[in-house]
């Protein structure tokens, strides 16, 4: 059997039909246009369903479900999107009005745990039954899979491992709270810290990879420069292998996932992110080498997590 994924995001709208294996068949996209009304971009949602469904020559009575990944907060259950900032969305009703226009189950749920379920069925964790996965970008997503499923807690807003505390009364996070692990592992944090360092040290190699001009710093300046030998770069490297480490620990004392997933831009750094990090959580986490241990792998399904995750979602 196949399935649609369709990925929601504040750019374009993304629809494929995917097998039961997580292998993408055919996809296409459409522009978002997030300033019309919600049922716009929902009839759209459902027209570019029918069209990937017709390109794919798998047929819909071969289509077993459609599912939609959106950022914000979602009622799995009733298939709603309770909140997304990014389109403006507030309590819309996706299952209801895509069925308006086909008759196909339709599940809802957040991105986070799309790019979960994807990497669960077809990527990095591939074959497992428990596996966590954690996106370093603006913020932190994450999205726990436990027995081939995601889950998010009782209403599906639970998972949100970025808020979870590593240090106490520490830096001002969005939701309220200081010392988010997300204020200091997020692609974001990484930024911060970076020009911070490059502000303290003139004579960095951060600053002459960047002329001076700390608006240019991204999340591979130190990365960058730490390879260039660069000692001050190298420090922010470490300092922040370390903030990933520590919440990396506390997933697995709690989650003892098979694989643990690292999706976004720094994953890019491969072993020169994963050597150091794994010595980190192999001396700190709680369940030493006697038995089997967490692996800690780099995301592989890249743009098309959304789809394929999307596809995969069911109650
Ligand atoms: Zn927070």
């Amino acid at each position: 059997m196949y399935r649609v994924g369709i990925d929601l995001g504040g750019t374009n709208i993304a629809a494929g039909v995917v097998r039961d294996d997580g292998v993408i068949m055919c996809k296409d996209s459409v522009p978002t246009q997030r300033e019309r009304t919600y049922r716009e971009i929902i009839k759209d949602m459902a027209t570019l369903t029918m069209e990937v469904v017709k390109k794919s020559g798998v047929g819909i009575e071969n289509i077993k479900s459609i599912g939609v990944g959106s950022p914000g907060t979602p009622d799995c259950k009733d298939g709603v999107i309770v909140y997304n900032n990014n389109l403006n969305f507030r309590n819309v009703p996706i299952r209801a009005i895509m069925q308006e226009y086909i008759d196909l189950p339709v599940y809802v749920d957040n991105d986070a745990n799309c790019a979960a379920l994807a990497e669960s069925v077809a990527g990095a964790a591939k074959g497992t039954g428990s596996s966590v996965t954690i996106t370093l970008g603006t913020g932190i997503g994450s999205g726990i899979i436990i027995d081939g499923k995601a889950y998010s807690g009782f209403n599906c807003a639970g998972a949100e491992l970025g808020h979870t505390v590593i240090i106490y009364d520490g830096e001002q996070c969005t939701c309220g709270r200081k010392g988010c692990w997300e204020v200091y592992a997020s692609a974001t944090a990484l930024i911060r810290q970076t020009k911070r360092a490059a502000e303290q040290n003139p004579d960095s190699a951060i600053n002459s990879l960047v002329e001076g001009d700390m608006s240019k710093i991204d999340a591979k300046t130190a990365f960058d420069a730490a390879k260039m030998g660069d000692q001050i770069g190298q420090n922010v490297v470490n300092q922040y292998i370390r903030y990933i480490g520590e919440g990396i620990i506390n997933v697995i004392n709690i989650f003892m996932p098979e694989v643990l997933v690292i999706g976004g831009g720094v994953c890019k750094e491969g072993e020169f992110l994963l050597k150091p990090l794994r010595d980190i959580v192999k001396e700190g986490v709680y369940s030493k080498e006697e038995i089997p241990q967490t692996q800690i792998k780099t995301a592989q399904m890249g743009n098309d997590a959304g789809i394929v995750g999307a596809a995969m979602l069911q109650i």
